[in-house]
């Protein structure tokens, strides 16, 4: 087990707003951790500076024991930290499929593809390249809109496409930003169910939601932020009655 990410009096302010302030936690290998806290509580903000989206003003992100500091983003995915968007972030006007295949081929060396072009070599690797993306359409439900277009899809199979080409990056650690968000309760249950599975095959969840009671019945540990700074930390059961939290949450 052990720690897979650790983050250290991290800030990030935008003008006069602190969105992150002196921000320190860590998450566990192998767990489902969540990050809960109203809206502007700077949940968002927090997993852009994990990812390398934006660079904060003091602090430190550590995976895996190594700081990720002053990385790009594409340096930091390769790594293994992936993320979903709070609004999806596909290729509309590519299949489905396609949208998937692109993750491999970024996860790949750059260059590898290109110089495999035309030769027999490639249309080996992109029969691989196929296979391995259906694998992820399968784990998803998405195996019959294949060869549908991305914008066709309705925000359901979207959420799902989103999280097909993360894990097609194949990460350690998956970042999670609001996947339920929009969907209806059945379709939450079935997307909760596929995210279960994920820790045991070795990918690490770190989950921002709003429904909480979703959140509540799957995370081990719950991290609250209000105003960009943490203000509870535990499991599921303590959280829901630590006086603060409720505090925030009913406004009072
Ligand atoms: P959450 O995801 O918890 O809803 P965010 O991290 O998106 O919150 O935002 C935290 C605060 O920072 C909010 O007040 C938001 O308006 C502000 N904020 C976020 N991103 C930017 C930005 N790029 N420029 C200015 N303010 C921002
Ligand atoms: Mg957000």
């Amino acid at each position: 087990m052990g720690r897979i990410l650790e983050v250290r009096n991290l800030s990030k302010r935008f003008g006069a707003l602190w969105a992150v302030r002196d921000l320190s936690f860590s998450v566990e290998r192998g767990s489902l951790t969540a990050l809960i806290g109203p809206n502007g509580s700077g949940k968002s903000t927090t997993f852009n500076l994990i990812c390398g989206f934006l660079s904060p003003d003091q602090g430190e992100v550590l995976f895996e024991g190594h700081p990720l500091s002053a990385l790009p983003p594409e340096n930091i995915a390769r790594l293994g930290i992936a993320r979903t968007f709070q609004t999806p972030q596909i290729f509309g006007h590519l299949s489905v499929l396609e949208n998937v295949l692109l993750a491999i081929y970024q996860r790949r060396r750059p260059g590898l593809w290109a110089s495999l072009a035309r030769t027999p070599g490639f249309f080996r690797e992109e029969k691989r390249a196929r296979e391995e993306a259906f694998g992820y359409l399968e784990k998803c439900s998405l195996a019959e809109e294949a060869r549908k277009s991305a914008r066709d899809l309705p925000l359901g199979k979207l959420r799902y496409l989103e999280l097909a080409r993360a894990l097609a990056l194949r990460p350690k650690l998956l970042l999670l930003d609001e996947v339920a968000s929009g969907l209806s309760p059945r379709e939450k249950e079935d997307l909760a169910a596929t995210l279960k599975g994920l820790p045991a095959e070795g990918i690490t969840l770190f989950w921002v939601e709003h429904d909480l009671h979703l959140l509540m019945g799957l995370a081990e540990r719950v991290i609250v932020l209000h105003q960009g700074t943490k203000i509870a930390e535990g499991d599921p059961h303590a959280i829901q009655r630590h006086p603060e939290v409720i505090r925030v949450y009913l406004g009072e």
